[in-house]
């Protein structure tokens, strides 16, 4: 069950502490992945290490693929070099992201602009280039990785729940216009996962974030590749449209 063998994924952000656990995750199940990132040389050792440790599925090799999401031209180019690469995009993970934290009294345009290109104007050129070649193929899973805050918000974030929140509804408008083409889109919201981002808190910080979650620690990388993987199966076909919360209870949003 859940195996993605044949499966051809592309995966943004793939070099960083949640990309990769599910890029990892997907490799695991059979998928053959492209790793897109910023940072080439990021991409290249990280492709190294998915080599070294998973290896390489029956149909090609893992792909690293840069790209910087904040330049529009080089997101148009994503999905046509991710399919001259691959020869197919059955999976599309949106998971890429950025914070500019500021109180909403204090925040500048360029910090609002930036999280809004990058975690939400980008993932709708990636839907958008990677609709057509989906409904040729009658599959496609689109994944684009949320947050808890875009359904919460948080204090200091007015651009970053904007832009979770605007990918939720954006995410389900998608998901009406190709379900009947096979095609699923579904968001997977993140609580607080154990990432580089969350390792530069202190003890005290790491305490009181650990006591708002009843399951009294934060999440894994592994926890969101497994969701993620879940998500990307052929056994999901009849979930779209949906939010999967992966939070251990720190908010239960029905
Ligand atoms: P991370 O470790 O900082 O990784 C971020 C990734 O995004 C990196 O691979 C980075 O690659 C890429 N990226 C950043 N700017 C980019 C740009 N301009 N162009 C292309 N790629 C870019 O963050 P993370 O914690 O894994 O977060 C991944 C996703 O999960 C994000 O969408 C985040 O909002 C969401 N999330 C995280 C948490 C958490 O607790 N960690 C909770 C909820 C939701 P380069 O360095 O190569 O650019």
């Amino acid at each position: 069950m859940f195996r993605l063998n044949g499966m051809n994924a592309l995966v943004t952000g793939a070099s960083g502490g949640i990309g990769s656990a599910i890029a990892t995750a997907l490799a695991g199940q059979g998928a053959r992945v492209a790793l897109s990132g910023s940072n080439g040389e990021k991409l290249r050792g990280f492709r190294e290490q998915l080599m070294g440790e998973i290896g390489a599925p029956e149909h090609g090799d893992h792909v690293e693929i840069t790209c910087d999401l904040s330049k529009s031209d080089q997101v148009e180019e994503l999905i046509p070099a991710t399919l001259d690469t691959l020869g197919s995009i059955d999976i599309l993970v949106n998971n890429a992201g950025i914070t500019r934290d500021n109180l909403g009294m204090r925040m500048k345009d360029d910090e609002w602009d930036e999280v809004i290109r990058i975690n939400l104007e980008s993932v709708f050129r990636l839907m958008r280039a990677s609709a057509k070649p989906m409904m040729k193929a009658r599959f496609g899973r689109v994944i684009n990785i949320t947050s808890v805050v875009g359904s919460t918000g948080n204090p200091g974030q007015m651009n970053y729940a904007a832009a979770k929140a605007g990918l939720t509804g954006m995410t389900k408008s998608f998901a009406q216009e190709v379900a009947s083409r096979g095609i699923t889109a579904n968001c997977l919201a993140p609580g607080f996962i154990r990432t580089a981002m969350t390792s530069a808190l202190d003890e005290k910080q790491t305490e009181a974030i650990n006591a708002r979650i009843p399951m009294g620690k934060m999440g894994s990388g592994e926890d969101i590749g497994a969701a993620a993987t879940f998500l990307a199966s052929r056994e999901a076909g009849y979930i779209t449209g949906e939010t999967l919360h992966v939070n251990g209870g720190m908010a239960m949003l029905g």
